[in-house]
């Protein structure tokens, strides 16, 4: 009987869930993805620049997950999109149970894209499939350069990195190649976006590229 023992149980036990999620997900032919980042890397201002961007084009529904508050999904509501949150009160990462859950109140069949919000996180949020499609990670130029060599989980099992907040790029310390180049190291694969919600630079290339994926789902 040992701590990984038990670890390792949950996570069957999740991985078991997820796949239940991504069976239900796949009949609706829904594109999922899941979000990932630390605090206040803009998360959350993506998903508004993206609801914004995709509103008449794809129809999208959002999972937000928070440790405490409902402000993010009071944000997201106001795109007019269907809004589940997620309060984990404390929990550091969302589970595939916790979205089953949240998945039950959504109506699956008129929706082509769900975009989950995870908990502000870069480490255990790496290891918990939600049975969705992609993860995207995100980091932004005011966390510096270091999160690919720091948080390598996460670049592994993400499909996508997002970079936002290039319009701060000249007031930090943070060089854009160094981070490209170790979350490459780390995942050849990755998808890179660079951004800025304030500018709105970058967005439309990540929306035509994830409205794709999601019309393009078998
Ligand atoms: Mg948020
Ligand atoms: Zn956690």
């Amino acid at each position: 009987m040992s701590v990984i023992t038990i670890e390792r149980k949950i996570l069957e036990k999740n991985d078991e869930i997820a796949g239940k999620n991504r069976a239900r997900f796949a009949e609706h032919g829904l594109f999922v993805i899941n979000m990932i980042s630390s605090p206040g890397s803009g998360k959350t201002s993506i998903l508004e620049r993206t609801l914004e961007h995709l509103r008449g084009n794809i129809s999208v529904a959002v999972i937000e997950g928070d440790v405490q508050t409902d402000f993010d999904a009071q944000r997201v509501a106001h795109y007019h999109v269907p809004v589940v949150q997620i309060i984990t009160r404390g929990g550091c990462h969302l589970d595939a149970n916790l979205v089953q859950d949240a998945a039950a109140n959504l109506n699956l069949a008129g929706i082509q894209l769900l975009i989950i919000e995870n908990v502000g996180n870069l480490v255990c949020p790496a290891n918990y499939d939600l049975g969705e499609k992609m993860k995207v990670v995100i980091t932004s130029t005011t966390e510096g350069d270091d999160k690919p060599l720091k948080y390598p989980n996460i670049f592994r099992n993400a499909s996508v990195l997002i970079i936002n907040k290039i319009d701060l790029l000249p007031y930090v310390n943070c060089n854009i190649e160094r981070i490209i180049g170790n979350a490459l190291k780390i995942n050849p694969d990755l998808r890179v976006f660079q951004t800025s919600c304030t500018t709105g630079a970058g967005i439309p290339d990540w929306c035509a590229w994830l409205a794709q994926q999601a019309i393009s789902q078998p």
